[in-house]
């Protein structure tokens, strides 16, 4: 079966007045439908390169990246990017930055700003409709972000660091509702992240990249009994031998170099 996406030996360097810079190395690996995948890797390493290159942003120079078997441009499928900063416009109120999207593409009927509504209800954030942006907190802020990249339906979310701007108390439970929101919703998402635990308590699979350019060293499957829910998955005798794990792929990195 083809898999939902599918990055086969991909490479991608820029090229600038300075020179070259070789940002990602023969990266492969698939995604099936539904998944919530987490990368990690040092900062620089390509991360966010990968994300622009899933998106069609840029193309690689190496191999292809395939959704349901096509390149990225040719597929219809709808991809959804939620960045470290929120992006909010100040002087819209929350409801219309979370329709913001939809209003743009000319889809926001009066269902679909029912609908955003009720998100906003579900998510906490029903009491904020007329508010400002500035008004909420951290965590509101990012749930709004949220329910602005989901209003558009994507099948695929890519989520850059969403939850590094946050303190860290906002950013256990932000990342909690996050991948609840986004497990109840059947999203397959990429997530990335330089925060080993966040990636480790939220996804189905870590995939770990090594420092500039990224190649990719290991691809470990998360299994906590059907457990999903971060704060839980913190809690469990898993959670510290997939971070002993982990942080031993990452580091075996630095022993090449040094
Ligand atoms: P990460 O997200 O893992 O921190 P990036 O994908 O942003 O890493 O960057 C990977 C490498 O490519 C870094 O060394 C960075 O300096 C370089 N880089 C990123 N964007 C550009 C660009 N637009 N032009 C030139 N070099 C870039
Ligand atoms: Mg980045």
């Amino acid at each position: 079966m083809t898999p939902f996406l599918d990055v086969s030996g991909v490479s991608f360097s820029y090229h600038t007045m300075e020179g070259e810079t070789k940002a990602l190395s023969h990266i492969s690996f698939t995604v099936e439908n539904g998944e919530f995948i987490a990368v990690v890797g040092p900062s620089g390493c390509g991360k966010s390169t990968l994300l622009t290159l899933l998106c069609g942003l840029a193309e690689p120079e190496e191999g292809a990246v395939l959704l349901n078997g096509l390149p990225v441009s040719q597929d219809h499928s709808r991809i959804g990017y939620m960045f470290q900063r929120d992006c909010l416009l100040e002087w819209r109120s929350v409801l219309s930055n979370v329709s913001l999207g939809l209003e743009i593409q000319r889809r926001l009927t009066p269902e679909a700003k029912k609908e955003l509504l009720s998100m906003l209800e579900t998510y906490g954030l029903g009491d904020f409709v007329n508010s400002r942006p500035s008004e909420l907190s951290g965590g509101m802020r990012q749930r709004a972000a949220l329910i602005r990249t989901l209003a558009l339906k994507p099948d695929l979310l890519l989520l850059d660091e969403p939850f590094s701007a946050l303190d860290y108390q906002t950013r256990l439970s932000v990342c909690d509702d996050i991948s609840s929101i986004l497990r109840a919703s059947k999203k397959t998402a990429i997530l990335v992240t330089h925060d080993l635990s966040e990636a480790i308590s939220a996804a189905d699979r870590v995939l770990v990249l090594s420092s500039r350019p990224g190649r990719l060293k290991a691809e470990i499957p998360l299994s906590f009994s059907g457990e999903t829910r971060p704060i839980h998955r913190r809690n469990m005798p898993e959670f510290s031998s997939y971070f002993n794990l982990v942080w031993k792929e990452l580091k075996s990195d630095d022993e090449h170099n040094s």
